[in-house]
């Protein structure tokens, strides 16, 4: 089976729900010359972007949590990152695969944003770095770029949601608030506690930890 059709199934208990895929030709003439396949992964022939959207994973991230909450989430700088990390490592399997994340600790600053565009998952927006998809809404996580020796179906970029629309997220002068004010897939919205460690870490994180009774042995690192 098709990497992407494979990663779609094992990955989707997890929340992992949304991918594109860009040729290795269109890659390269979007991309700057270091950033090119030959510089990452010379045999790259597509690039696979992997996307959660809607709640669904912070959901499985909270299950995960669940199973150790000292070491998955108390002494854990960015859980989230590592819980993708660890999903990826049990359910990945990528033959001659190399795989980027959009981690604070990545060894390479991948533009996710362009490549997720290019990959027909979402376009820029009137909410500044968050990416609007017709399918997805504002509810965008941006997870992984898998490059990967397999010809893929090449996709291409998606319409532009703000194109034509009334923009109501114009009206709340707050970030979150203009995020819920957007009117595409309103029913995608993030839980509460998600939304809250997005765009407040610390308070997000203390609720997080509160909810698992541990305390925070990170909070010298935040
Ligand atoms: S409300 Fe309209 S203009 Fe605003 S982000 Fe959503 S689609 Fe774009």
């Amino acid at each position: 089976m098709r990497l992407d059709l494979r990663l779609a199934d094992v990955l989707a208990p997890y929340g992992y729900n949304g991918f594109g895929v860009i040729a290795r030709a269109r890659f390269d003439a979007a991309a700057p010359l270091p950033f090119r396949c030959d510089a990452l992964h010379p045999p790259t022939r597509s690039v696979l972007i992997v996307a959660t959207a809607g709640p669904w994973h912070w959901r499985a991230f909270l299950e995960w949590i669940a199973v150790d909450p000292i070491t998955r989430l108390a002494r854990q700088p960015h859980p989230l990152d590592t819980f993708t990390a660890d999903v990826f490592a049990r359910h990945v399997d990528a033959p001659g695969a190399r795989i980027f994340f959009p981690t604070v600790d990545a060894p390479l600053r991948l533009d996710f944003l362009k490549m997720a565009e290019l990959a027909g998952i979402g376009r820029p927006s009137e909410l500044g770095l968050v990416l609007v998809d017709p399918r997805f809404g504002a509810w965008l996580g941006l997870r992984a770029a898998i490059f990967t020796p397999e010809d893929l179906p090449d996709n291409t970029v998606a319409a532009r949601a703000c194109d034509g629309c009334a923009a109501p997220c114009r009206v709340p002068t707050d970030p979150l608030a203009r995020r819920l004010a957007c009117n595409v897939r309103p029913d995608l919205a993030y839980d509460e506690l998600q939304r809250i460690y997005h765009y407040d870490r610390p308070r997000g994180r203390a609720l997080l930890c509160q909810r698992f009774s541990v305390a925070d042995e990170t909070a010298a690192q935040l």
